[in-house]
């Protein structure tokens, strides 16, 4: 069994384990290490990347889900820590008659409601609590990265999609995804140079990484601490 990685048109790889097999067709399962893939003796290798790039978003959808349960599930509890902007809150649960004002003093999140033992609502809470901090948070980063590039202000909307972190439309249009506000700053920042650097070029190509080298010089860094960190920014 040999490693191999696959590249994929938007310049991020998955890793697989590729055995021959004297067999008709390509088999592929997740397994706890990753991508495997067995294929007939006949069928290059190109032609067996261009079969894996079209299963591609099955692919990293499985092998996100692997890293997800790998993971504790997050315990809506008092005292749980939170990851926000890259450091850790702590969230303050507590009991009132009345749904309370959620309220952040830098290092704890206060919940007050009639039922905190109710993870629902509680989840609920915070996520609406997260949207707002990710909205002003990415308005602001939006604006001052475009105007280094000299380019109007795009509109922002908020998206929840699941294996992206950020993604852009020919209308010129921006979309991040809010659980990206637990992220440390400098992520964020890649992530939006990433995205306004795809309205001056819609493709992957050497021109559009120095687009977003201009803003990111760090970018290759962050990337990886992003796909790192993906995993555990979904728990909440
Ligand atoms: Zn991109």
């Amino acid at each position: 069994m040999s490693t191999y990685a696959l590249a994929l048109p938007d310049g991020d790889t998955i890793q697989y384990q590729l055995e021959r097999r004297p067999r008709k067709t390509v088999g592929m399962h997740i397994s706890p290490q990753g991508l495997i893939v067995h294929a007939p003796n006949r069928i290059t290798l190109s032609q067996l990347e261009q079969l894996l790039l079209s299963k591609a978003n099955w692919i990293r959808n499985k092998l996100q889900a692997l890293q997800e349960n790998a993971l504790a599930p997050f315990q809506w509890q008092d005292g749980a820590a939170l990851r926000y902007l890259g450091q850790d809150i702590q969230l303050s649960l507590r009991v009132d008659a009345r749904n309370r004002a959620v309220e952040f003093d830098g290092a704890r999140l206060y919940l007050a409601l009639p039922n905190p033992d109710d993870d629902a609502t509680v989840q609920r809470k915070v996520a609406q609590w997260y949207r707002k901090q990710a909205l002003a948070d990415f308005t602001r980063r939006i604006e001052l990265l475009s105007a280094r590039l000299g380019m109007p202000t795009p509109q922002m909307f908020l998206s929840n999609a699941r294996t992206r972190w950020g993604s852009c439309n020919s209308r010129g249009e921006i979309r991040l995804h809010w659980r990206l506000i637990q992220a440390p700053p400098h992520i964020i920042h890649y992530v939006v140079a990433h995205e306004l650097a795809h309205l001056k070029e819609m493709n992957h190509s050497p021109k559009f990484w120095a687009w977003v080298e201009k803003l990111c010089p760090d970018y290759s860094a962050a990337r990886q601490e992003l796909k790192a960190l993906s995993a555990q920014l979904h728990l909440v």
